[in-house]
């Protein structure tokens, strides 16, 4: 199998190859855990080097600013700031605070327990391992979205 080097990884993410040459290295990149590895290091090297080339990470980046400096979100001067920036339920802020609120909302009103209970009175082999598998996805998936809002806002930061 041949593998593909940085620079062809590189001009992958920088969109510089044909169609069909896409194709052959999303492919590849399917069945290779090592170019995986690599294609991340380029997209990084690209977003570092290029960091407005994309509008949608130039929009996030000035939200998780927005954020840092807005922190603590109950300020007084929050009310000048709301009127000059995007709406506050637009921001990303809002909606970290809805899904925080919602899991301590659920916790706190026993919604999970009676998932455990209602799937522990079933009895059966798939539903347990089903149970768990959610709980799992639930709480990684949680803690992934968590570290990259940390890690945007520590970027935000520098
Ligand atoms: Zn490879």
């Amino acid at each position: 199998m041949r593998h593909y080097s940085k620079e062809e990884w590189t001009k992958y993410v920088k969109n510089e190859l044909d169609h069909d040459v896409r194709e052959d290295y999303e492919n590849h990149l399917y069945t290779c855990d090592q170019c995986l590895d690599i294609y991340i290091q380029a997209v990084d090297e690209v977003e570092g080097a290029l960091p407005v080339i994309e509008n949608e990470s130039a929009f996030t980046d000035l939200i998780m600013a927005q954020i840092a400096r807005n922190e603590p979100p109950a300020r007084t001067e929050r009310k000048g700031v709301k009127k000059a920036n995007k709406p506050f339920y637009q921001s990303a802020i809002f909606h970290y605070s809805i899904a925080a609120a919602m899991t301590i909302l659920l916790m706190s009103t026993g919604v999970f327990q009676s998932i455990t209970h209602y799937t522990e009175s079933v009895q059966m082999p798939s539903f347990q391992e089903k149970r768990t598998s959610v709980t799992e996805g639930i709480v990684d998936k949680t803690f992934a979205w968590i570290d990259s809002l940390e890690k945007k806002s520590k970027e935000a930061n520098k």
